[in-house]
C-alpha cells in the first residue's frame, strides 16, 4: 500500500533529495523546532559524509534561521532556484529568510501553500541524503499537502509526556498513518528536569507518557530528551546543543535520537 502511494504520480520527488524526514508535533511548544534542528545536526555528526539539509515548513511560526542563526536573502542561481543558507554544514531554507521577522504571516490557504510548494522545490539542495522538515504544529491543511505532494520517508513525532500533548500527539500519528507515511517514532522531550545545583531529578510533565503512548501506537520511541537549560540556552544563542557543547549528555540524546531514526 505504502509503495503504491509513494508511486503515485502526486508524489514527486524533492529534486536532489534522497530521505525526506518530517518533524512534526501535535501542539506547539513542545520542542518540535528544537529537535528538527538537533537533528539534523545529529544525523551530521555521526557521520560527517552524509549531506543534510533542513527545511522550516513552520510557515506561520518559523523558527529555524533562528536556531540555525541565520539572517539574510537566499540568493538566486544561474537556473532561478534559491540558494539555501547554511551554518554548521547544513543548508537551510525557512519563511524566516523571505519575510521580516515582525511581519505577521497572516496567508491563508493557497497561499501558504505555494509558499511550502517554493520552499520544497523553488531550491538548489545541490545532492542531499537527508531532508529534514520541520513541520507546522497539528493535522491542518498544510500538513496534510506536505505528506501527500512528496515522498516522505518517515515521520518523527515530538510530544511531551504531558496528557494533552500526547492526545495531540496521536492525531499527528493518525494522520500520518492515513496517507501512509510510515509513522518512524516518538520523541519524548522535556521528560525529565535535573537540578543543576542539587541533582535531583523531577519528571515536570510527568515521566513515561510518550513510552506509553508509543506502546499503544506501535511505534518506536526513538528518543528521549530532558528539560535541561542548556537546550533552550543554546537554542536561543543560534548555537544548538549538538554543535556547541558535543560532549554534553544532551547533545548524547540528540545523537542518539539521529541514529535511531
Ligand atoms: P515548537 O517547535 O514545538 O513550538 P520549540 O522547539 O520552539 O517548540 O521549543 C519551545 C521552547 O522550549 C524554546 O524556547 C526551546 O528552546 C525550549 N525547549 C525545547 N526543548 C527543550 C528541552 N529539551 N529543554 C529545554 N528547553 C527546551
Amino acid at each position: 500500500k505504502q509503495q503504491m502511494a509513494r508511486g503515485l504520480p502526486k508524489h514527486k520527488p524533492v529534486s536532489g533529495v534522497e530521505h525526506v524526514i518530517v518533524v512534526a508535533s501535535g501542539k506547539g511548544g513542545v520542542g518540535k523546532s528544537t529537535t528538527a534542528v538537533n537533528l539534523a545536526l545529529g544525523l551530521l555528526a555521526n557521520d560527517p559524509s552524509r549531506s543534510v539539509g533542513l527545511l522550516d515548513a513552520d510557515v506561520y511560526g518559523p523558527s529555524v534561521h533562528k536556531l540555525m542563526n541565520l539572517q539574510g536573502h537566499p540568493e538566486l542561481s544561474d537556473k532561478n532556484l534559491m540558494i539555501p543558507l547554511r551554518n554548521y554544514g547544513v543548508p537551510c531554507m525557512s519563511m524566516g529568510f523571505l519575510v521580516e521577522d515582525t511581519s505577521p504571516i497572516v496567508w491563508r490557504g493557497l497561499m501558504v501553500m505555494s509558499a511550502v510548494e517554493r520552499l520544497l522545490r523553488q531550491v538548489d539542495w545541490g545532492s542531499l541524503d537527508y531532508l529534514v522538515v520541520d513541520m507546522p504544529p497539528g493535522t491542518g491543511d498544510v500538513q496534510l499537502s506536505i505528506t501527500q505532494n512528496i515522498p516522505i520517508a518517515g515521520a518523527v513525532i515530538v510530544s511531551t509526556p504531558q496528557d494533552i500533548a500526547l492526545l495531540d500527539a496521536r492525531r499527528g500519528a493518525e494522520m500520518f498513518k492515513k496517507v501512509n507515511v510510515p509513522v518512524l517514532g516518538l520523541v519524548q522531550n522535556m521528560s525529565v528536569f535535573q537540578c543543576p545545583k542539587c541533582l535531583h531529578q523531577t519528571h515536570i510533565f510527568g515521566s513515561d507518557g510518550a513510552r506509553q503512548l508509543a506502546d499503544t501506537l506501535g511505534v518506536e520511541l526513538l528518543g528521549d530528551i530532558p528539560l535541561h537549560l542548556n537546550i533552550r540556552e543554546t537554542s536561543d544563542r543560534g548555537q544548538p546543543v549538538v554543535v556547541s557543547s558535543p560532549d554534553s549528555p544532551e547533545a548524547e540524546a540528540y545523537r542518539k535520537l539521529a541514529s535511531a531514526v
